[in-house]
């Protein structure tokens, strides 16, 4: 087998095992995780863990996440396809792909120069043209292009900043991982209704790196 077909039938594996058999249901996250090439986002050398199911470190001491929690945060976001989405923390540039094909438009913020950069490159070279890179602190969000249907925040916050729940559009979704501790969170998703106040509810266990800024650590 060739490089492309190992790589094609382990992304099939991922589907099957690490995505349908622990409960990922949604179409669309399920189609774009079969679309997006995730070896495209990984350092190089490293193209043939791509379809494990963990964590791999980029560059900056960053990670990308793992498959089946991107695909989880996606389907928590409860997409349909006409969406404008936020991401905070950018990363390699992979959940922000997949979330491209899910939705509208996509506004994703990364505090490290190097990996906003390195992103914003892959986006045009894989021809993600519905992704909009940002260099800033994703703590404060992107008032720019506010309101957001959904918000995703790919690192873990000592608590949901206000700054994202008042950027979110009414009937709008959060999702955020959120611990006392910077290593160790639970994931959690705010709803803002048409009318009256935020709901919050915890989903499950997850350990992201900690979100840094005005409203991170
Ligand atoms: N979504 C990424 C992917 O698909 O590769 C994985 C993100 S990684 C687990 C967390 C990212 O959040 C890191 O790149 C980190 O630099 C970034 N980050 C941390 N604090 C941030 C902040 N205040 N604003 C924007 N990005 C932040």
């Amino acid at each position: 087998m060739d490089r492309d077909r190992e790589l094609a039938a382990s992304r099939e594996r991922m589907l099957s095992d690490d995505l349908v058999g622990r409960g990922i249901r949604d179409a669309a996250v399920l189609r774009a995780m079969r679309e997006v090439p995730r070896e495209k986002f990984l350092p190089p050398g490293m193209e043939q863990y791509a379809y494990e199911d963990s964590p791999l470190p980029i560059a900056e001491g960053q990670t990308i996440s793992q498959p089946y929690i991107v695909a989880y945060m996606v389907e928590a976001l409860e997409l349909r396809g006409r969406e404008r989405v936020l991401e905070i923390g950018t990363g390699s540039g992979y959940a922000a792909a997949v979330l491209s094909l899910c939705a509208a438009e996509v506004y994703t913020v990364e505090r490290i120069p190097l990996l906003a950069e390195t992103a914003r490159e892959r986006m045009k070279s894989l021809g993600f043209r519905n992704v909009t890179v940002h260099l800033g602190d994703g703590t404060m969000g992107w008032p720019d292009h506010a309101p957001y249907d959904a918000i995703v925040v790919t690192a873990g916050a000592p608590d949901v900043p206000v700054e994202l729940t008042e950027q979110l559009a009414p009937g709008g979704r959060l999702v955020i991982p959120v611990g006392a501790t910077p290593y160790l969170q639970e994931l959690v998703r705010v709803r803002r209704p048409a009318e009256g106040e935020l709901r919050r509810e915890n989903l499950c266990a997850v350990r992201f790196v900690p979100l840094i800024g005005e409203q991170g650590w």
